[in-house]
């Protein structure tokens, strides 16, 4: 069910429990400002999620309320990651679902990051 990008950011959400320790991960990454773990259904051959430690529901909610730090450290974050994986060379696709019209399913933020092979057209067609 989709979710909305801005409201009452929800605890008990999955990514707040991966945050907490309460259930497991496959973590890629960590510092103090972002958390990033393999995707449970990866949709490539790379397919990692990157989320801000603070309890923002999506990018609506982050770049309104989030301190230039949280904002610096989480999009910092993200190029590491890709970095990491050895993606720079290859390329590699960024991805944020905002709200009920993107689907987004999991109301923390996180940006997909996608990589291994050729990502072919942007959006699905319909
Ligand atoms: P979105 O539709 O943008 O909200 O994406 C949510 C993503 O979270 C999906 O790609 C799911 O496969 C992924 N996901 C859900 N639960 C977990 C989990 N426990 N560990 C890793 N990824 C998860």
């Amino acid at each position: 069910m989709p979710v909305k990008g801005v409201g009452t950011y929800d605890p008990q959400n999955v990514f707040a429990k991966i945050l907490r320790g309460e259930i497991p991960c496959r973590k890629q990454f960590e510092d103090d400002w972002a958390l990033a773990f393999h995707d449970i259904a990866p949709q490539a051959p790379i397919h990692v999620l990157v989320i801000p430690k603070g309890a923002y529901i999506s990018w609506a909610d982050f770049s309104a309320k989030a301190s230039e730090a949280e904002i610096a450290g989480f999009v910092r974050a993200v190029g590491q990651v890709a970095r990491d994986l050895g993606l720079e060379a290859p390329g590699y696709r960024l991805l944020a679902n905002v709200g009920e019209d993107s689907g987004q399913e999991v109301p923390h933020l996180h940006v997909h990051l996608f990589g291994g092979r050729v990502m072919g057209p942007m959006l699905v067609q319909r």
